[in-house]
């Protein structure tokens, strides 16, 4: 039993030599002191041995037990204060460590246009309405006094789906429908994307932005348009702009025209952004025709009005100096972080 005891202790120390961490101290525990364990064991044979030498090899097995239970506590006391301190050095944190960078979406130029543009016409008292992106060829051509086989229908590559449905060439489909649905007097602006069957370009695109407006009352005249036009690009270039009007054609007006603001960047004498003309085309308008009234169920012997149109990529590139239209859909951060 004597040579149990110190083989035992022999075992017992070879194992505590190896120990890491301190859940080997816990296992190692277990090992020796468990109920299954040796221990316990040399406890239960002490019954063999004979009364007198029992209190010895008791005490014995009792000294090697706390022996075994002393060092396993210093040991997990050690190992636990290590393990702690190493924990805590790899969780520090260094406060001044950059923090995380959260990118933020924004809006695209196109929309912060956008939106500017309507802000102002809704300042001057328009509302604003949208129409459809698919739309039948009523509504995009043929109320708008392009009959079938038009000439004016090629100056719009148009993405037909059926016969008679189609992806709106122009914003303008809006128009027929706030005529049939409101009476006069009409203010209304109509923004929305439109789509030509067009090669892709620096200067067309397949898809773009485009704002039409209108106005429709009695005694609607040419000064109104006039008016309203040299307001809002005073607005938008937050300058008196000078404006010129020259005649231009579109079947769904009468008189149609291009209107023109003097190069906001040479004053007139001529630059890169105004291609050395000394002026900007920004817009085509007129007086709605007559029969687009009619189609809209407006009796043009009482009302009149005017309407206008315009890209607004196109005016974004004049706005913001860059030169190619592909860049509003390459989505490069490098542009879309300026704005
Ligand atoms: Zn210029």
């Amino acid at each position: 039993m004597h040579e149990r005891v110190s083989s035992l202790r022999q075992q017992f120390q070879a194992d505590f030599t190896k120990i890491a961490q301190s859940k080997d101290v816990e296992e190692i525990k277990v090992k020796y002191l468990g109920k299954k364990g040796p221990i316990q064991q040399l406890m239960q044979d002490l019954r063999n041995v004979s009364a007198e030498d029992r209190p010895l090899m008791g005490k014995l097995i009792n000294e090697l037990k706390e022996e075994i239970t002393h060092l396993c506590e210093k040991g997990l006391e050690g190992l636990s204060q290590a393990e702690e301190a190493q924990k805590l050095q790899e969780e520090k944190i260094d406060v001044t460590f950059p923090g995380r960078t959260h990118f933020l979406g924004k809006k695209h130029p196109v929309y912060l246009l956008m939106d500017e543009v309507l802000s102002i016409f809704k300042g001057m008292g328009f509302s604003v309405h949208y129409g459809p992106d698919i739309d039948s060829d009523y509504y995009n051509y043929e109320g708008l006094n392009f009959p079938k086989n038009h000439p004016a229908r090629d100056m719009q590559d148009t993405f037909y789906l059926t016969p008679d449905m189609l992806l709106r060439s122009h914003t303008s489909n809006t128009q027929l429908r706030i005529m049939e649905a409101h009476k006069p007097p009409l203010r209304v602006v109509m923004p929305g994307t439109v789509y030509r069957n067009e090669d892709i370009s620096a200067r067309s695109h397949v898809f773009f932005h485009q704002v039409e407006g209108m106005y429709i009352d009695k005694h609607v005249t040419f000064a109104d348009l006039f008016a309203t036009m040299h307001e809002f690009w005073s607005k938008l270039f937050k300058t008196d702009v000078v404006t010129r009007f020259r005649p231009s054609y579109f079947p769904f007006v009468e008189p149609g025209l291009e209107v023109d603001i003097k190069c906001t960047s040479c004053q007139g004498s001529g630059c890169r952004l105004c291609k050395h003309t000394g002026w900007l085309e920004v817009v085509g308008a007129g007086m709605i025709h007559p029969e687009v009234l009619k189609n809209g169920g407006i009796d043009p012997e009482v009302y009149s009005g005017f309407a206008w149109g315009f890209g607004i990529e196109r005016l974004a590139l004049l706005l913001y100096g860059i030169t190619d239209i592909r860049a509003f859909t390459q989505n490069d951060l490098k542009l879309l972080q300026q704005f």
